[in-house]
């Protein structure tokens, strides 16, 4: 539209130009011409005057020598020549013709006419020219108008004095005429010069004349004018040049707009190359233009366009990999998940070919960042990334199927958002994928070290496959996703999707709701499991441990609740409860008499900055409880690193007196060395070696090597989950020196410590000498 529009301009423009210059052309070649025409007519008009004025000459000799020839006819000698004697008359008349004159006058002595012969009727002066005036050797002549017709007369007198005279006249105009016959165009006009009229000229003309005077030039002179009509320069223009004109002008107009027209495509080629070109681009197709090899303006334009068209394309593409890509891992996002997992379940269902997919979620994966800081977080998605990549590139081991799977689609690997990856199997059926889900497992377990700090986390893997849990993508995801939170509320490491798992799922979602309620509801609890020393000390220790008395599922088990409280936050809430409701417990039971040491969980989140020591520190005034009663149990993983904002906490709470132990000890990734620089009192050996100290010398070995170790830190070691007195025989011979398991006490209402702590005095009574230090006879017992 636009090039053809531009087209046409130029055309017009060409035409516009050729009329111009070929008007300004003949216009100056009429202006020439008309000029060339008046110089010939004015060189034609001096000839033809010099003809006129020789003419005349002439034909003033001729009519003296027809004088002279008719005076000298012998006729006159004898008779007198006025008389009007036949003889006379036909001699005057025969020279009449002889001399082609017009008219013949005999004039006598006394000037009466005495005869005037013509040969022809035109009307004649009535006046006689003063022909005597100015008579040289008895001749003389002069110009009259006879009629209208200007004449040359002759006069020649005759006899001694002179006393007759012949006059000859001779019309000038048309001896003149047919003399100058050949000058085309010249008329000729005589008369009086006042009364000779200008000729009439034909349009476009003026007339070039030249006046010549008979007489003197006044106005009552006799004249002859020679007149040429010549054309002006806009005649000479329209009337010579016009179809010339315009039959060039026509041929040049056409010619050039035709070389115009084709020049202009050829010009405006790359133009409409530019135009499909940003078509294209618009439409999403980034070809570059071919550069022509000229060197002009246009394929300066041609580079410029395509730097354009590059730099679009490559800011596409960044805003494409941004939309699609996950900036840390570079993995494809969930959006680019869902299309690919749309494509490869349509491709499936085509094919008749199953496909796997697992939902990995790296457990306690908020505890890296909140110990070891976001950059090693980052650090160790991208390692995870990276791990999981090389389990699915030597995947082809793994998937041994018949046939093989090298025609099967390749397998995509994305991070959905947080410590959550997902894995694309497309052409795996549930034993492969189960395969895989394992060495993913087995690598993701494998220890990272990130400045000098190595951790382990374990990951939960959801399973599910198409066709035999999903018919789309969708359903997939779910199934999948509900896969993967049954195993984490389950603490397994990987599960295969059920239809059975969605009402656990459905159970556990609605858990995470009601526990915000179950605070304001009063369904939170505390119990109390004792702890006591293997080595005689008889202080009173308890842990407190909470329980969630659900309306209608009934009893839950923090480790099935604390997690998501934790992951929602809301565990800050849930801690301060906690901590309140021990400390409460301790001043009732210490105005009962019973000085009870408590010790209360609290989780890496809480373990930040001086929020916790300050609430810690003003409870325990409100309860005029002394510092030491109170033993904050930091699982180990909150300790890891230890990131600035957790030495904060801890020594903030161990300069007020309260006391710190270690959690779980031997299931993170923590040593003995770190908890040299903390101020820690004592650590808690997880039941996972104490229950196996009989059975594994490994596990011994582990106990005893880390009993000797905390020793010489000034640290004291407790045994958890203590069931049986072999257990905690070997246990005191390896030193540990407190331990907590049901072989001891369960974990216990406040009514039911007490009930237990009397069950123990009775004990102690009944062995003389051995009475619980901290232990007075309790009060009776009151409900917390
Ligand atoms: P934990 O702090 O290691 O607590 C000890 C757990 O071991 C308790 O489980 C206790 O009932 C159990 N236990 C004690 N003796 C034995 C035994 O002889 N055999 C066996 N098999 N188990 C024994 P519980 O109460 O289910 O608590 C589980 C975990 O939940 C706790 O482990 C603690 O990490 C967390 N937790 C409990 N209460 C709280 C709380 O108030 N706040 C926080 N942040 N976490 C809590
Ligand atoms: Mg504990
Ligand atoms: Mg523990």
């Amino acid at each position: 539209m636009l090039a053809s529009s531009l087209k046409i301009r130029v055309v017009l423009l060409i035409i516009g130009l050729v009329l111009i210059a070929q008007t300004a052309v003949f216009a100056l070649m009429s202006v020439q011409q008309a000029q060339t025409v008046e110089i010939d007519a004015r060189a034609v008009l001096g000839t033809a005057e010099r003809l006129v004025a020789t003419r005349i000459a002439q034909m003033r000799d001729n009519g003296w020598l027809a004088t002279v020839q008719a005076l000298r006819d012998p006729v006159f000698g004898r008779l007198d020549i006025t008389s009007a004697q036949p003889p006379v008359i036909g001699a005057l008349n025969a020279h009449l013709k002889r001399a082609k004159a017009s008219r013949l006058l005999v004039v006598d002595a006394a000037s009466e006419v005495a005869h005037d012969f013509s040969q022809d009727s035109r009307p004649k002066s009535k006046a006689l020219p003063a022909f005597r005036s100015n008579m040289i050797l008895g001749r003389s002549s002069g110009f009259s108008i006879e009629g209208d017709a200007l004449s040359l007369w002759v006069a020649s007198t005759i006899g001694a004095e002179g006393s007759a005279a012949v006059l000859l006249f001779f019309p000038i105009n048309e001896s003149l005429s047919s003399d100058l016959s050949g000058i085309s165009n010249l008329q000729i006009q005589s008369g009086v010069s006042s009364r000779i009229k200008s000729i009439e000229v034909p349009a476009g003309h003026r007339s070039l004349s030249r006046r010549i005077f008979l007489s003197d030039a006044s106005a009552s002179a006799l004249a002859v004018d020679l007149s040429l009509p010549v054309p002006n320069a806009w005649f000479v223009f329209t009337q010579g040049f016009g179809l010339p004109l315009f039959l060039v002008f026509l041929v040049a107009a056409v010619l050039s707009s035709v070389v115009g027209y084709l020049n202009m495509k050829l010009w405006l080629r790359p133009l409409n190359q530019l135009q499909s070109s940003v078509k294209s681009l618009l439409a999403g197709d980034f070809k570059p233009m071919p550069i022509s090899r000229r060197k002009d303006e246009m394929s300066l334009l041609t580079q410029t366009f395509n730097l354009l068209v590059e730099g679009v394309q490559q800011r596409e593409r960044k805003i494409l990999d941004t939309a699609y890509r996950d900036t840390l891992t570079s993995l494809p996002n969930r959006t680019l998940y869902q299309d690919r997992l749309t494509e490869a379940l349509q491709n499936a269902k085509q094919t008749n070919r199953p496909l796997t997919m697992l939902l990995v979620d790296l457990d306690q994966f908020k505890t890296v960042n909140e110990t070891l800081g976001h950059s090693a977080g980052d650090a160790y998605l991208k390692e995870i990334a990276d791990r999981i990549k090389g389990v699915l590139r030597g995947a082809d081991s793994l998937l041994r199927v018949q046939g093989g799977r090298s025609n099967a689609p390749t397998p995509t690997i994305a991070r959905l958002g947080g410590d959550d990856f997902a894995v694309l199997l497309p052409g795996c059926d549930l034993e492969q994928g189960a395969r895989v889900s394992a060495r993913i497992g087995d690598v993701i377990k494998q220890p990272f070290t990130h400045q000098g700090q190595s951790i382990a986390l374990a990951s939960t893997i959801g399973m599910a496959s198409f066709p035999e849990h999903a018919q789309d993508a969708a359903s997939l995801i779910r199934a999948v996703d509900i896969a993967m939170y049954v195993a984490k509320s389950g603490q397994l490491n990987s599960l295969t999707f059920d239809p059975r798992h969605e009402s656990e799922r459905e159970q556990y979602l609605a858990l995470q709701i009601e526990l915000r309620r179950a605070l304001e509801k009063n369904e939170l609890r505390l119990v109390f499991q004792p702890k006591v020393s293997l080595h005689g000390e008889h202080r009173l220790m308890v842990e407190a441990l909470l329980r969630w008395d659900h309306p209608e599922r009934g009893p839950q088990n923090p480790a099935t609740f604390i997690p998501f409280a934790e992951k929602t936050g809301y565990i800050t809430t849930i801690t301060r409860w906690v901590l309140d409701n021990a400390m409460r417990q301790a001043s009732i039971w210490k105005q009962r008499g019973l000085d009870v040491q408590v010790a209360v969980n609290v989780s890496p989140r809480d373990v930040s900055g001086d929020a916790l020591p300050t609430y810690v520190i003003s409870r325990m005034r409100h309860y005029n409880l002394p510092a030491d009663q109170l033993t904050i149990e930091i699982a180990e993983s909150a300790i890891v690193g230890e990131p600035e904002a957790t030495r904060e906490c801890l020594t903030i709470l161990d300069r007020f007196g309260v006391r710190l132990a270690v959690d779980d000890f031997g299931t993170g990734f923590s040593s003995l060395s770190y908890l040299r620089e903390l101020p820690v009192d004592g650590l808690k050996l997880d039941r996972e070696f104490v229950q196996a100290v009989n059975k594994d010398n490994c596990s011994r070995v582990i106990v005893k090597s880390t009993v000797d170790l905390a020793h010489s830190l000034n640290v004291t070691i407790t045994a958890e989950g203590v069931e049986d007195a072999e257990t905690m025989v070997t246990l005191r011979e390896l030193g540990c020196d407190y331990a907590q398991g049901y072989y001891f006490g369960k974990p216990l209402s406040a009514d039911e410590y007490v009930d237990w702590v009397q069950h123990q005095l009775r004990r102690f009574a009944a062995a003389p000498g051995a009475r619980p230090a901290a232990a007075r006879a309790p009060q009776p017992a009151s409900a917390m």
